[in-house]
């Protein structure tokens, strides 16, 4: 499928949705879960029977990100989590899953014991190292490869077209989880990737009051797809009416909040790399970042919401410095319009997590109030 219009276009206009009942520009809410059928037994519409699988605001909202990630098919879930499921359950027992190390740690936990539960052989690795991650793919010969980019929290960047031809040679589906970029800032698709996912959750809802989670595929004729589909409709991993609502409500200012919140990271990013009492800024616009070129050809418009840093000094410092901020909400969770800062050792302190590191979500509030925020905190 080709893109026509520009992503905000596309956003704003909610893919040119019109409700042919009344005229309106907003989606109705349907919340029927069954459709009648006429004297003589035919569906009234061909395609809504139960609403388990047939919705059409849902399938609105996945038209738009559809198109959004230039995919030919996409799925909303009820949470992000729940799609990364839909996709691991495709993988059979014997097969081989090469995922990213030190990702998200919902992902990593779960995999772990579905893997194990499976015997399913799960390989994590450090896919930003490509040339190692090359090899591994070639020895292996995984049914998956699952990286995150940028990683969170430790902002790594994969080398998405690298990794799509190693996978390409092995037969093997290249999945993107593409969340703390999301569909304004970078379209893994058109870099080679076969699946790419999102917490939709996160940025792409933009108000922290929505679960969901996305996949879209470049080939909908894939086996892997057709396994998706058949999962979601069955087993019933679905998003209700309200939720897809506010999905899209969400969604038709996403471009406009990423640009605001990329461009307000960057400026917390030198802020803070410029900072003495700051150890080390991990985030993909700075030069100083290992992988700056290569985010800046895989990402538009900016670097995204996450960044992490050290503060110099211990453990109780990072937590002094946390708890003395007022701006930066003490919470999980990134992609809101409100910032948001994490103690990320606290969460989870058994996987090499530095003791001092913060990790950051920057929202849209102004620049002066967010970074008075942080030196009123720092100093
Ligand atoms: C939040 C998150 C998920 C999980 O999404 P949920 O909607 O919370 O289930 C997966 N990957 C990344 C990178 C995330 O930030």
């Amino acid at each position: 499928m080709t893109r026509r219009q520009r992503l905000e276009t596309l956003f704003a206009q909610a893919a040119g949705y019109i409700d042919q009942q009344t005229g309106g520009v907003v989606p109705a809410i349907q919340p029927s879960t069954t459709f009648v059928r006429d004297e003589q037994y035919d569906l009234l519409r061909d395609n809504n029977i139960y609403a388990r699988d047939d919705n059409d605001i849902v399938r609105l909202a996945e038209k738009i990100l559809a198109t959004a990630e230039n995919a030919q098919d996409a799925l909303v879930f009820p949470t992000g989590m729940a799609s990364i499921a839909a996709l691991f359950r495709t993988i059979r027992a014997g097969q081989t899953i090469i995922m990213q190390s030190q990702i998200y740690w919902g992902t990593t936990k779960w995999a772990r014991e579905f893997c194990e539960r499976r015997d399913v052989k799960l390989i994590e690795q450090d896919t930003s190292k490509t040339d190692e991650t090359i090899a591994l793919i070639a020895a292996e010969k995984p049914a998956l490869v699952f990286i995150e980019t940028p990683s969170n929290p430790w902002l790594h960047i994969t080398d998405i077209s690298a990794l799509a031809d190693a996978t390409k040679q092995v037969d093997a589906i290249l999945a993107v989880d593409s969340t703390a970029a999301g569909p304004a800032t970078s379209n893994p698709l058109d870099l080679g990737a076969n699946i790419v996912m999102h917490s939709g959750t996160k940025s792409i809802n933009g108000h922290s009051d929505v679960l969901a989670g996305v996949l879209a595929v470049d080939d909908e004729t894939r086996t892997i797809w057709q396994d998706i589909k058949v999962d979601r409709h069955d087993a019933g991993a679905v998003i209700g009416s309200f939720e897809a609502y506010l999905l899209i409500r969400g969604m038709r200012t996403l471009p406009l909040r990423m640009e605001r919140m990329s461009e307000n990271a960057m400026a917390v990013a030198s802020y803070l790399s410029n900072h003495d009492q700051v150890d080390h800024v991990f985030y993909p616009g700075l030069e100083s970042h290992e992988a700056h070129a290569l985010a800046k050809s895989q990402m538009q418009n900016g670097f995204g919401p996450l960044l992490s840093f050290t503060v110099k000094g211990d453990k109780q410092r990072a937590l002094d410095v946390v708890g003395k901020m007022k701006l930066f909400k003490r919470a999980t969770s990134l992609g809101g319009v409100e910032s948001l800062v994490e103690h990320r050792y606290t969460i989870e302190s058994t996987t090499g997590i530095p003791e001092t590191l913060l990790r950051l979500s920057v929202g849209i509030e102004h620049i002066d109030d967010l970074i008075a925020d942080l030196e009123a905190a720092l100093s």
